[in-house]
């Protein structure tokens, strides 16, 4: 029998580029030698995307959807997909054909090669612009100077996991505050690259704004570095050293008692500034650790469709 591949495609508000993906993908899908599913993941649009991929999925029982209750964001949705996909593999994609399915059958050769974690980098990226990608390099920078695992520059959420890796990502890694990709890449097995060039957007905009991928790298980089925490024996060695010195200075330099005035308010300003710094970066773990307590959903899906029920399964 042949293997199946199954596509996981998030998509949000992207009724302008979703007939277009469709046309695209589905001859190479048809060409390809493994057999195929095409699973989209609504992640709450508020377009009309919804019912496009219903007319999609009513027409064609090969493509399948999955739809939240509301927008949880474009991780969420890979995850969903990742839970609920049936392939022997399966690929992660966005829906504005910035990830070209000329790629799927490089993939699946690489697959059969018996790679289980396919990267694929990105050469170029046309359409981030001069500040995206500035930022984008210095983050990889600093979190691979921060944690212990290593991450790829250049890394996309594209890319393809075979089952046993999906199994993993299913059942260990359900974290709320979390970086996929990274996860991908850190899970072991068998990986390589594929580079492929990423084009422009075909319609509609990016839903990512400078401000939510700040939020995305904190979080990061905080998911995967304890080394922040630590930053307050640092600050107390060197405030330790500070004041063995002043203390050197004090005895040595003995003068009238108003004098040092100065001295007072430069290093009182500059120890509650590291002193409410450090409790900032702890308070942010507690806000990670307080959001795993919680233990709330990743995501709630409210409608599926051409999908076996997964718990239905489970239960026989
Ligand atoms: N997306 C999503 N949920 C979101 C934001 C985006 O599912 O909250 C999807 C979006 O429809 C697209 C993919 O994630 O298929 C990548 O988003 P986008 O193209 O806006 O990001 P960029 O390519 O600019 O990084
Ligand atoms: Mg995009």
């Amino acid at each position: 029998m042949k293997n199946t591949l199954s596509i996981v495609v998030s998509v949000y508000n992207e009724e302008q580029a979703l007939p277009l993906f469709y046309e695209t993908i589905k001859p190479v899908l048809s060409g390809l030698d493994w057999d195929y599913e095409l699973l989209f993941v609504n992640d709450g649009s508020r377009d009309g995307s919804l019912h496009i991929l219903q007319q999609l999925a009513a027409s064609d029982r090969k493509t399948k959807l999955v739809s939240f209750s509301r927008n949880f964001g474009h991780e969420a949705a890979m995850i969903a997909g990742i839970d609920h996909a049936e392939g022997d593999a399966i690929v992660c994609m966005d829906a504005d054909l910035q990830h070209p399915p000329e790629c799927l059958p490089k993939i699946v050769e690489k697959l059969d090669e018996g790679y289980g974690i396919i990267s694929m980098v990105r050469t170029q990226n046309a359409s981030a612009g001069m500040v995206k990608n500035i930022t984008s390099a210095a983050f990889y920078q600093l979190i691979n100077m921060l944690s212990d695992m290593k991450f790829e520059a250049n890394a996309s959420d594209f890319f393809a996991i075979s089952r046993q890796a999906a199994e993993v990502l299913k059942k260990n890694y359900r974290e709320k505050v979390r970086f996929l990709r990274g996860y991908v890449q850190n899970i072991g097995f068998k990986r390589t690259t594929i580079s492929y060039e990423a084009n422009n957007r075909i319609a509609g905009e990016s839903k990512y704004s400078i401000r939510k991928l700040f939020a995305f790298s904190m979080n990061t980089i905080m998911c995967f570095s304890n080394l922040p925490l630590k930053l307050g024996i640092y600050a107390g060695m060197l405030a330790a050293m500070m004041g063995v010195a002043m203390m050197v200075y004090t005895l040595f330099t003995r003068q009238g008692a108003p004098s040092g005035y100065a001295t007072i308010v430069i290093l009182n300003c500059f120890m509650f500034a590291v002193l409410f710094l450090i409790v900032g970066i702890i308070g942010e773990y507690i806000a990670i650790l307080f959001s795993e307590l919680k233990d709330r959903p990743i995501y709630i899906v409210e409608k599926t469709e051409n999908v076996t029920d997964q718990n239905l399964r489970s239960k026989f």
